[in-house]
């Protein structure tokens, strides 16, 4: 089969694009310029009656969004948590969309179901998982939390005899959720999507690291004796604080509750040699959630649920329908663990991700990451006016902007700490963002892309000089 002249030229486009892209990527302003509006005048054609050349519409496609996309593929976007795409994960994306494999069952995607077996199994070994646990290539840490927490309801309330999957929550025991304080707020999504509910969280309370003790956790649990899940973090958003699991979580087994723990980034921490201590204990607990998209470097759909306990996994997920041929305990089917039926083979990015980097390459990954963001938090921070608020504890700190003057007060302080971000993003030498942390506004420091180098370190804080200087 000949792909005809008009369909060729789109894919050609469209390679040609992308490569231009990325090669633009150091010249480029990291920050979107376009504004809303903007964006709203040159994408808002009217939807037309005829039909374009494919070509057509790949190139004023690109010309319309001009402007309108952030750099974070590139080095210097120290915003969120982003991550960029190793070249051979935004590849194998791009022949995901090829293949166009349904990856729901190993009978409609044979080779998308064996890629997530092979990389899930890979995982495992890199976060020190145990090799029984089962798991799911999800959207994102939402879904994964999502997934975890199904198979954690599944799993304490069988414990109390009770089948949630057949009769529901009306009627079952309450479930109470220990959670971290600062944990991230996809986990109340997910406990929202659950019925289990925002009221079932009780937050425990961190030390001055942003550690929940052993102490509270005993505390919070000697608080009642229903079915419980606890849930712990690795690595925070704003410091990168890990719960001290090795010391937690066989209290809360001890309780017989499940642990959950967030570690959308934070678990890769577990790949570095010299890093791996920060999340030691982790592989103790019952489930884990984690991202592909960020510190992975794959493009973005991808996060990765972790659970010990494959039953309850199952239960929570599996369709199991007579009219899908099932793997026959054979082939591990997506749909047993997955909450989607149709999906996206996206174990294909990660898989060549994996194999890309290597185990070695992946702990250079963690490790130069966290350098960089040390550096940028050392640098940045002693410009005059500004102030070091946390360092990094693994990929992120954060840094804050002082108002000068003697009498200067908090709000002066926060209102400068906002100036400056916003200076150094218009420059469009890098992107970072705010975030108000215990009281008072600071930059949040954030260091995931693979690309991000020294040189891209130095031009993050001469922008950061500079803009310094420009509002002074
Ligand atoms: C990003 C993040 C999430 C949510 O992950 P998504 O991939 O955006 O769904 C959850 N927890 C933490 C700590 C995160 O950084």
């Amino acid at each position: 089969m000949t792909i005809a002249a008009p369909d060729r030229a789109a894919l050609q486009r469209a390679f040609d694009h992308a490569l231009a892209y990325l090669e633009g990527l150091d010249q480029a302003p990291v920050a979107s310029r376009a504004g809303l509006e903007d964006l709203r005048a040159a994408l808002g054609h009217a939807l037309g009656d005829a039909p374009l050349a494919a070509e057509a519409v790949i190139d004023a496609l690109v010309a319309d969004v001009a402007g309108g996309l952030h750099g974070s593929q590139g080095g210097r976007f120290f915003g969120w948590v982003i991550g960029g795409g190793v070249p051979a994960a935004i590849a194998a994306d791009w022949l995901t969309s090829v293949w166009d494999q349904n990856a729901c069952l190993h009978a409609s995607g044979p080779a998308a179901a064996v890629v997530e077996e092979v990389a899930g199994a890979w995982l495992k070994t890199l976060f020190d998982l145990p090799a029984e646990a089962s798991f799911a290539f999800v959207t994102g840490c939402q879904m994964a939390h999502v997934t975890c927490l199904a198979a954690a309801r599944h799993g304490v309330l069988r414990d109390r005899g009770w089948d949630v999957e057949r009769k529901g929550l009306a009627g079952a025991p309450p479930i109470r959720v220990l959670a971290n304080a600062d944990r991230h707020g996809s986990v109340d999504v997910a406990l929202r999507i659950l019925g289990l509910g925002t009221d079932a969280l009780r937050p425990l309370a961190l030390d001055a690291e942003g550690r929940v003790s052993p102490d509270e956790l005993r505390a919070a649990l000697a608080e009642g004796d229903g079915p419980t899940i606890v849930i712990l973090q690795a690595g925070e958003l704003n410091c990168a604080a890990f719960d001290p699991f090795r010391d937690l979580i066989p209290i809360a087994k001890a309780a017989g509750a499940w642990v959950h723990v967030d570690g959308a980034f934070g678990l890769w921490a577990k790949v570095s040699p010299t890093r791996r201590t920060l999340a030691d204990g982790v592989e103790l607990a019952d489930s884990w959630s984690t991202d592909g998209h960020k510190y992975l470097n794959v493009p973005y759909d991808s996060g990765l649920a972790f659970v010990r306990d494959a039953e309850a996994h199952r239960a929570a997920m599996t369709i199991a329908t007579s009219y899908l041929p099932a793997g026959g305990g054979v082939a591990r089917d997506p749909i047993d663990w997955n909450p989607e039926l149709s999906r996206r083979a996206r174990g294909f990015p990660i898989y060549a991700a994996l194999r890309q980097l290597g185990r070695s390459g992946l702990a250079a990954l963690v490790d130069r990451t966290c350098d960089h963001a040390q550096a940028l938090i050392d640098g940045i921070g002693a410009l005059d006016g500004a102030e070091k608020i946390s360092g990094s504890g693994l990929n992120q700190g954060l840094v804050r902007f002082l108002a000068p003057g003697a009498g200067a007060t908090q709000a002066d302080h926060d209102r400068r700490t906002d100036q400056v971000i916003a200076a150094i993003n218009a420059s469009g030498e890098a992107l970072f963002g705010g975030v108000t942390w215990r009281g008072r506004r600071c930059m949040r420091v954030s260091v995931s892309n693979w690309r991000t180098d020294e040189a891209d370190v130095a031009r993050a804080v001469a922008a950061a000089r500079a803009a310094l200087a420009a509002t002074n």
